[in-house]
């Protein structure tokens, strides 16, 4: 019965539909009306922690690819700072001023446990941690 349903619906109220794909981000088989994204080998189901993978990775894209064009123009990867950064962000790679990035025991897995590690990383990669945590 489990696997014969959509999961994406809430505990209460179990979705009866047909699923139709397998989110990639919780692996549970969804339906049609609970689809957040489909597009090439991409599913997403409805669920929140889902969703919110699926928007900070394109939020993480269009930030990335800022800095990217800041950092190339000799800048700090935060707007309206100043030049000749000198520190890299160890997750998006970004350069920065000493004042945008930190050292942080970040939260990394390795196999099934989650390890805190010193890494150098700026504001953004530090919170998207808590979008990933789970
Ligand atoms: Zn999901
Ligand atoms: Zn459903
Ligand atoms: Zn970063
Ligand atoms: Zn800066």
């Amino acid at each position: 019965m489990a696997n014969q349903s959509c999961g994406a619906g809430g505990r209460f109220h179990r979705c009866p539909n047909i699923p139709i794909n397998s989110c990639q981000y919780c692996g549970r088989r969804f339906c049609e009306a609970h689809t957040y994204f489909l597009g090439g080998y991409e599913a997403v189901c409805t669920r929140k922690p889902c969703r919110r993978k699926h928007d900070d990775l394109q939020l993480h894209q269009a930030y990335k690819r800022r800095i990217g064009e800041r950092n190339r123009a000799g800048l700090c990867g935060i707007e309206d700072c100043v030049p000749h950064p000198r520190f890299e962000c160890s997750l998006c790679r970004g350069h920065f001023c000493e004042e945008h990035i930190s050292e942080r025991q970040y939260p990394t897995r390795d196999g099934s446990v989650i390890i805190n590690r010193p890494a150098s990383v700026c504001a953004w990669c530090w919170r998207r941690r808590k979008v990933w945590r789970r």
